[in-house]
């Protein structure tokens, strides 16, 4: 009796295309992508001179259901092809691959996520700015204010204001207004500190600072209306003079030994 091939599916590859500057994808999501059979890029948000001179078979996802997408990832993977979906920034933030690699979970094919730079970080990089300041803030929420996609009441604006932390909002800057007005009502005070980078890391990359009084005048009267990040918070200001403990010369760690260790 002949043995049955079992055709073991390739794992489809989850890929973090980084922010936008062909440069900072990883060394891995490179080769990955050279590799590829079959590419299905966020074509509204990917650098297209990421696929420059890729042989793969390309497809933008920007006008496909997410029944199509899968069909064309299932096909390739149970062809024993390589496929990559790949997502703008890191897929694990608004990436919508959950939905994904459940359908793919059900089909019994293996998947496995490659991470990106965010584009919150390459908005931090491009303010030249540390979010994390001692005795200003030592936490970072990347969150969205709530639009056609609801955010649950306990995480609005309003509430993660009274935090003090520093916020990246993502897929907001269309609602520049209503923003501002909750991190007001929230508890941020007029003068806090906010950016807005709109395509971090790329060529036509633009920036618009300012403050909670100011930023949706400056915002507006800007060419910024989409693939923006907001970054507020009192670590942008530069008047902090707090230093971190781990390069203060009187801080001993595992790989230092302080001046006056006793
Ligand atoms: N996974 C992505 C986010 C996807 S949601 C990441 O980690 O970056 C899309 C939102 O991300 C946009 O509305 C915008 O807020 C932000 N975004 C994506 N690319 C950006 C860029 N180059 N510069 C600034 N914001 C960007």
């Amino acid at each position: 009796m002949p043995i049955p091939i079992m055709n073991t599916p390739t794992p489809v590859v989850f890929l973090g295309a980084g922010p936008g500057d062909p440069e900072l994808i990883t060394l891995k999501g490179r080769r990955l992508l050279d590799e590829a059979d079959v590419i299905v890029y966020a074509g509204s948000l990917v650098n297209p001179a990421l696929l420059q001179g890729v042989e793969a078979e390309m497809y933008d996802s920007a006008g496909m259901t997410l029944d199509e997408v899968l069909a064309v990832l299932i096909a390739t993977a149970q062809a024993g092809k390589k496929a990559v979906r790949l997502h703008t920034g890191d897929p694990a933030l608004y990436g919508a691959i959950r939905e994904q690699m459940q359908r793919l979970t059900a089909q019994n094919i293996p998947y496995e996520v490659v991470p990106g730079v965010s584009s919150a970080l390459a908005a931090a990089a491009a303010l030249q700015t540390e979010l994390t300041v001692p005795e200003v803030t030592q936490t970072v929420i990347f969150t969205r204010q709530a639009g056609r996609t609801p955010v649950p009441e306990q995480e609005s604006l309003r509430k993660l204001a009274a935090i003090q932390a520093s916020l990246c909002i993502f897929l907001s800057v269309s609602m520049i207004d209503t923003v501002v007005d909750e991190l007001i009502a929230g508890g941020y005070p007029q003068e806090t500190p906010i950016a807005v980078v709109k395509k971090a890391s790329w060529p036509d990359q633009h920036i618009v600072q300012g403050t909670l009084a100011n930023i949706a005048d400056r915002v507006k009267a800007s060419a910024i209306r989409k693939t923006a990040m907001i970054v507020v918070g009192r670590a942008l200001s530069d008047d902090s003079t707090a230093t971190s403990k781990l390069y203060d010369a009187e801080f001993c760690h595992e790989y230092r030994t302080g001046k006056q260790a006793v």
